[in-house]
């Protein structure tokens, strides 16, 4: 059965901002992370995370060094997030997989059963809402890590706006799911 899917930025949305998180003794969950992770697996949803990680292009960090993250966060949230996907490239790489590029997003749709017109892309940067909107899905912008700054500066505006993470899961859980067309259907 297809289930819709929260697609998850991780740094600024998930976890607190660190420029180039390479150390999981750096790694810092919001305080609200674990339960809105919860709301949405108690309701249904998928949460895949969908990351840049350019840093691993930079050289500043190792895709190990990335995984050991990952797997504290897991531990935190009690293995509750299905998937991650990351983009190691550059910004100039011309790969597909970058934010807003759709790769991660495609990868996703081929290993789960997804429900596209209930899923949303939630972030704290424009790009996060600009990968939405190239997908043709719901939209969240939350104000943490980098939202404040970003929202200042939005030329393409999401569907919703939230404090951070929480907020926006309870408004997600709240919204009835619209019927929208979908670029993968
Ligand atoms: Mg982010």
């Amino acid at each position: 059965m297809k289930r819709p899917a929260i697609f998850l930025d991780r740094d600024g949305t998930l976890i607190e901002e660190v420029n180039f998180l390479s150390r999981v003794e750096d790694l810092r969950l919001f305080p609200f992370t674990a339960e809105a992770v919860k709301l949405l697996k108690d309701s249904g949803y998928l949460v895949i995370v969908v990351t840049n990680q350019s840093g691993i292009g930079r050289e500043i960090y190792t895709v190990d060094d990335m995984h050991a993250i990952h797997a504290q966060i897991q531990v935190e949230l009690d293995n509750a997030i299905d998937a991650f996907y990351f983009c190691p490239h550059l910004p100039d790489d011309g790969c597909k997989c970058r934010k807003p590029g759709l790769g991660m997003i495609e990868s996703a749709l081929a290993d789960f059963d997804i429900d596209l017109e209930g899923s949303w892309m939630v972030g704290d940067k424009k790009i996060d809402v600009e990968t939405g909107l190239v997908g043709n899905i719901s939209t969240a912008l939350v104000l943490t890590g980098y939202g404040a700054e970003h929202q200042a500066t939005l030329e393409t505006f999401p569907t919703l706006i939230s404090t951070n993470l929480h907020d926006a899961v309870k408004s997600i859980i709240d919204s009835t799911p619209k019927a929208r067309p979908s670029r993968f259907v």
